[in-house]
């Protein structure tokens, strides 16, 4: 049985047996916050229990790395959404220490790519430049001021909205803030 068969089993069990009773919400995020972390497993749980929020407290966004590499992004529009469908008031933007995004390189990317059959002229591009793209941000402060500026200077961003940004402790969930 596939990992995802494995979970449609599991899932009709949860329904079942009312497993989403407790977390039983509506869509506006009741602390009107959002916040932008990273996809990494380690987060999966631990993000949303050492910062305290219930489901239905805060809007999550997530990707590799936390960060927003263009002002019209995916993560941009999920905040700008947060912003003024969802009542979103206060951003917290939250890397977190030995992200696996900070040491990316294009160059592994490409040889993998590759090897598991992509054309090399797949990867020369015009329409985008897969070496920004791809690459990791090295330093894990740096990129977290750079991402809270992103949304502090976004030209769809009012100015009431406040924007914090972090490192947290990827085995404690200890929180640093980066000023
Ligand atoms: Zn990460």
């Amino acid at each position: 049985m596939s990992r995802i068969d494995e979970i449609l089993a599991f899932n009709r069990e949860y329904v079942a047996t009312k497993g989403y009773e407790p977390h039983l919400t509506d869509k506006f995020p009741d602390k009107q916050l959002a916040v932008l972390s990273c996809m990494d497993t380690r987060l999966s749980v631990l993000l949303q229990e050492a910062l305290g929020l219930r489901n239905g407290d805060a809007k999550i966004i997530k990707n590799a790395g936390a960060v927003i590499p263009s002002p019209w992004d995916s993560a941009m529009r999920s905040l700008i959404v947060a912003v003024y469908e969802l009542g979103v008031r206060e951003i917290m933007i939250v890397a977190h220490t030995t992200c696996g995004a900070c040491h990316m390189h294009f160059s592994h990317f490409k040889e993998e790519m590759l090897k598991r059959g992509i054309p090399e002229e797949a990867l020369k591009r015009e329409d985008i430049d897969l070496d920004a793209w791809l690459e990791g941000f090295h330093d894990t402060e740096a990129s977290v001021r750079k991402t809270v500026a992103a949304v502090t200077d976004h030209p769809l961003i009012p100015s009431d909205v406040t924007v914090r940004g972090f490192i947290i402790d990827s085995a404690t969930g200890a929180l640093t803030e980066v000023r």
